[in-house]
């Protein structure tokens, strides 16, 4: 489950370990063990786990709730697992 969150204190990316400040928005992805990472903007731009998206001729910030789940994962053979 992939939530986008706004950070409260200082958080560090699990991604490229740089610090998430406080009021900045973070990608929470939970792991199958229930583990959490925690991935900035820049990560999740890079890895299209976010993006711009142009509304009323503004640039938010979107994150995508959720990928591709559970049925096409389990047609393909093997999973890859984690990030990183
Ligand atoms: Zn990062």
């Amino acid at each position: 489950m992939n939530r986008g969150c706004i950070a409260i204190g200082e958080i560090k990316c699990d991604g490229c370990q740089r610090l998430i400040e406080h009021g900045q928005r973070y990608l929470l992805m939970e792991g199958d063990g229930g583990e959490k990472f925690r991935f900035c903007v820049d990560c999740c731009l890079s890895k299209g786990h976010a993006a711009y998206v142009k509304e009323k001729g503004e640039q938010v910030l979107t994150f995508f709730p959720t990928r591709v789940n559970s049925q096409a994962e389990q047609q393909g053979s093997n999973r890859e697992g984690k990030i990183g």
